[in-house]
């Protein structure tokens, strides 16, 4: 067989190996669709309507923050509710807050009960379920200094506020969501900062909450500033979930004040190819046109993306937006939230599909928490079958086995 033989031959075999994705990809309801699109559009519209807004306040971030959906009248009037999703709403704003931004409401699809961007905002009767911890990383342990939590050796996290664009159904840190929306005073960042300078060893800052971009311009100009001119931070990074959940958040005025604090990073969290819209773009674009870096940060959910061809949708679409695929967290024993979580084998299952089948690039990290915040822990299929100390034996992506030689590291002097 000549080599362009051997070649179209291998080219017609990983061929079959994406075909089955290629299937299937259409029929995964993505922001970009112009289908989407439509509902979407037509949402909107209603909800101005009902709401009392104009197209200029849809773009107004003050106009979405102020207007958030949290009682179930408006709720109802909104998005199709049945008798029994009525009930548990109310029931589960007794124990849990709820609110969703117009913007991410206009995204609900009202044909599909099951639709992810209903799962991950409106409250479900799942939540009642007496499972899991309010803190199962025991951060409450890992503060100590002002609003700082530490739990790695050159990094820490400041949480400035514990306000959100909308407060999401699975969400890990539900214990600070609260009943009210409160940014965290003054006096707690400053002496943040001052543990911070006091102790140079740390070189990476993550200023989250809450969502870190819902603080005023002004206090995020001030604690940016103050983080910049810290010569032993090496750089911020901000986490926020706007670029999902309130794009509108990312004004020219925001984009001005991060654009003078390099490097600076931005993670968050799409979860699911729905949210990646034109509005969303338009954000990702403005961040990344200013140098700033994006990444992703998503959540494994149970009926949301716990599918193999969803998760690769998901991140081959996000770096479209810019937006490097970073980590898939394992969701948490979050009281609340328990109904989210897969097992471990649904995450897997997934990177194993990740691996070859797409660049390495839209393949992010598999996490799993630690308990007690015992740090990040990476999951992945098992690729080292053995290790000896003259080889080991591999796995492929495509599951062929190989011995690979192996052999002590000599000093790279003795070569001269
Ligand atoms: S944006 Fe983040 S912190 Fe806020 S509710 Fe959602 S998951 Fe929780």
């Amino acid at each position: 067989m000549n080599k362009r033989q051997t070649a179209l031959e291998r080219a017609d075999e990983l061929k079959s190996r994406v075909r089955d994705y290629i299937d299937v990809k259409d029929t995964i309801p993505r922001g970009m669709a112009h289908s989407e699109r439509v509902k979407a559009a037509e949402k909107k519209k209603r909800i101005l309507e009902i709401l009392g807004g104009t197209e200029e306040d849809w773009q107004d971030y003050k106009w979405q923050l102020k207007h958030r959906v949290s009682d179930i009248e408006t709720l109802t009037k909104l998005i199709a509710l049945d008798h029994e999703e009525i009930e548990a709403v109310e029931k589960i704003a007794e124990k849990f807050r709820w609110s969703i931004s117009p913007y991410y409401l206009s995204l609900i699809d009202d044909d599909n009960k099951y639709d992810p961007i209903k799962l991950q905002s409106i409250p479900m009767r799942a939540e009642l379920m007496e499972e899991g911890l309010s803190d199962p990383m025991a951060e409450e342990y890992t503060n100590p200094a002002g609003a700082i939590t530490r739990r790695y050796p050159d990094r820490v996290i400041i949480n400035v506020t514990n306000q959100c664009a909308m407060y999401c159904r699975h969400c890990q840190r539900r214990r600070n969501i609260g009943s009210d929306d409160h940014h965290t005073p003054r006096v707690k960042l400053e002496e943040s900062i001052s543990y911070i300078k006091a102790n140079p060893e740390i070189r990476d800052v993550l200023v989250t909450g809450g969502d870190a971009l819902l603080l005023a311009d002004a206090t995020l100009d001030w604690l940016l500033g103050e983080l910049h001119a810290i010569r032993s931070v090496d750089y911020v990074r901000l986490g926020s979930r706007v670029l999902v959940t309130m794009p509108q958040r990312i004004t020219d005025n925001l984009i001005q004040i991060l654009k003078k604090y390099p490097p600076l990073f931005i993670n968050t969290q799409f979860n699911h190819p729905k949210e990646l819209t034109p509005e969303a773009k338009e954000a990702c674009d403005k961040l990344a046109n200013a140098g700033i870096s994006l990444g992703n940060q998503a959540v494994l959910l149970n009926g949301i993306n716990n599918d193999k061809y969803v998760m690769r949708l998901l991140n081959q679409e996000l770096l479209k937006f810019r937006v490097r695929p970073y980590y898939i967290f394992q969701a948490k024993r979050v009281l609340g939230t328990t109904h989210f979580r897969t097992s471990v084998d649904d995450g897997i299952e997934i990177m194993e599909h990740l691996r070859g089948y797409t660049s390495g690039m839209a393949i992010p990290t598999y996490i799993i928490n630690a308990p007690q915040g015992n740090g990040k822990t990476p999951i992945a299929p098992q690729y080292l079958i053995s290790r000896g100390k003259e080889s080991i034996k591999i796995r492929t992506w495509e599951g062929k086995v190989f011995d690979y030689p192996n052999r002590p590291t000599r000093d790279i002097k003795t070569f001269f």
